[in-house]
């Protein structure tokens, strides 16, 4: 036993304990190699952090840990609330008022009628004595909660004057806004999304294109973006002509011309302030109707080549039709566009669904398609995942509106994290902030940071994509990234001040 013990004692430790050290170190090599390797693949490998990034990094990541403390200790259910319900919980929360100081470059994806806030629109369409409300129950041509314009003595069986009954009843202003609001009260409770989502449209589609209102709709809906430091917006606009009553209908050209005042008008205040429009049609339309489409939107792009960019299919992926069954309008848009020089790339919603079966993420992963609407089906074609990696496409990520209509509750789990991982670009978008009952572009960035565990590499490529990937063209990007540079560095400095 001595013996043995003087053996163990002499040779037998340190030769284990030898051995044992060999492995271990050679086994932390492998790992903390792998762990590089796995954050090489990511989509932010190439930022490297300044010292003062590198510290507001750690501030933030103190913060984010503080937060969730914080909810943890008062029992807040975080990762299973809606966006709803924690609304009042992100709008106190410091790292809100953090984000709100963080440039966020351009807002890439969001839609005509998606973008002003729902409150000031009553309160704005009710200064108009031409303005009325349908209150009588839904029918096939208008919907409970619709607003519309009407000359005196053409007003529709139906309608009433909406400062009138705004006035006459005292409830009606909040059953208004939340008709024209979409919400999850709780992640458990039944709706049907799509439904709900094309009604809230439908009562504000008749409000506008009425001239006067929609000057004043766009200017609204920039000021709020511009106030939460977004210098570039891309619209996925369903043209309708203009109109008013002195003049009548305007042709489509109005709307553009019109859009570019607004923009002079906001570059007194936000010099940087630029506009893109993509013209968008409808996916439940047939092929015919899309090819007459592609050709307004062509006809469009040659009169303003600076102000339409491209083209985008809109509308509920699951009952319209596939991106696929336009086969015929994609060869024909080739020969159109090869025809006049111009170019029209695609700007395609592919991949709102949880499902395998709907493939359109493979036709974006084929066609001239630079950037992708939601993509959140796209984890399941790896092969798709690879090519449009390589190819430099851009999927938009819109994580509140993804929770909305239903497609991810727990945001922690959200197809997103997965694509940034795996090195395929990504920027943070709104989608329908109006129809979500927010403003800006500063919550989807905190569900974003806290739920999918960003750090400011992260943040800071998100931000920049969204101006490096827009269809600015070259001289007007590297004007927009250099402003861009100034404001970040500006909130690097501002932030760190902050969370002293
Ligand atoms: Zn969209």
């Amino acid at each position: 036993m001595r013996k043995y013990l003087t053996y163990i004692l002499m040779l037998g430790f340190p030769l284990l304990g030898a051995q044992k050290k060999i492995e271990k170190s050679s086994y932390q090599q492998d790992w903390t190699q792998l762990d590089k390797a796995n954050q090489a693949l990511s989509f932010d490998a190439d930022i490297k952090l300044s010292e003062s990034e590198q510290m507001l990094d750690k501030k933030l990541f103190q913060l984010r840990k503080q937060l969730l403390h914080d909810t943890e200790s008062k029992r807040i259910s975080i990762y299973n609330s809606s966006f709803n319900e924690l609304k009042p919980l992100i709008e106190n929360s410091k790292l809100f008022n953090i984000l709100q100081l963080m440039p966020k470059g351009g807002l890439l994806h969001t839609h005509s009628g998606g973008v002003t806030d729902a409150k000031w629109i009553i309160a704005n369409a009710r200064k108009y004595k031409e303005c009325y409300v349908y209150d009588q129950k839904d029918n096939d041509q208008f919907i409970f909660g619709q607003l519309a314009f009407f000359e005196a003595g053409k007003v529709p069986k139906g309608f009433v004057s909406l400062d009138q009954k705004l006035n006459s009843n005292a409830g009606f202003e909040k059953e208004l806004l939340e008709l024209l609001l979409l919400k999850r009260d709780n992640l458990c409770t039944y709706t049907d999304y799509w439904i709900e989502f094309e009604k809230r449209f439908k009562r504000i589609n008749l409000l506008l294109p009425y001239r006067p209102f929609f000057k004043e709709y766009y200017l609204k809906g920039f000021q709020d973006l511009a106030k939460d430091k977004v210098h570039h917006v891309e619209i996925r606009y369903v043209f309708d002509e203009l109109y008013d009553f002195q003049h009548g209908k305007y042709p489509l050209e109005k709307t553009i011309t019109d859009l570019q005042d607004i923009v002079k008008q906001m570059r007194q205040t936000e010099p940087q302030f630029s506009l893109k429009l993509i013209y968008s049609s409808f996916k439940f339309l047939d092929s015919d109707s899309i090819e007459n489409q592609l050709e307004i939107a062509l006809k469009l792009k040659k009169k303003f080549p600076d102000m339409i960019s491209g083209f985008d299919l809109v509308a509920d992926e699951a009952a319209g039709n596939s991106i696929n069954s336009f086969q015929k309008n994609w060869t024909k848009l080739n020969e159109m566009t090869a025809k006049s020089g111009l170019e029209m790339p695609l700007f395609l919603h592919a991949g709102e669904s949880n499902s395998i079966f709907n493939k359109n993420v493979l036709d974006v992963t084929l066609l001239n398609n630079k950037r992708i609407g939601h993509g959140l089906n796209l984890i399941y074609f790896p092969k798709s995942m690879e090519l449009i990696r390589e190819n430099g496409k851009l999927v938009e990520v819109s994580p509140i509106s993804n929770q909305v209509l239903g497609y991810v509750s727990d945001l922690r789990n959200h197809p997103a994290r997965v694509l940034l991982n795996n090195g395929i670009q990504c920027s943070i978008n709104s989608d329908d902030p109006s129809v979500y009952g927010y403003e800006g572009l500063s919550y989807d960035f905190w569900v974003a940071f806290v739920y999918w565990e960003l750090d400011v590499k992260a943040l800071k490529k998100l931000v920049f994509n969204s101006i490096n990937y827009s269809s600015l063209s070259k001289n007007e990007k590297q004007q927009s990234i250099q402003y861009l540079n100034t404001q970040w560095n500006d909130f690097v400095q501002k932030a760190n001040q902050e969370l002293k």
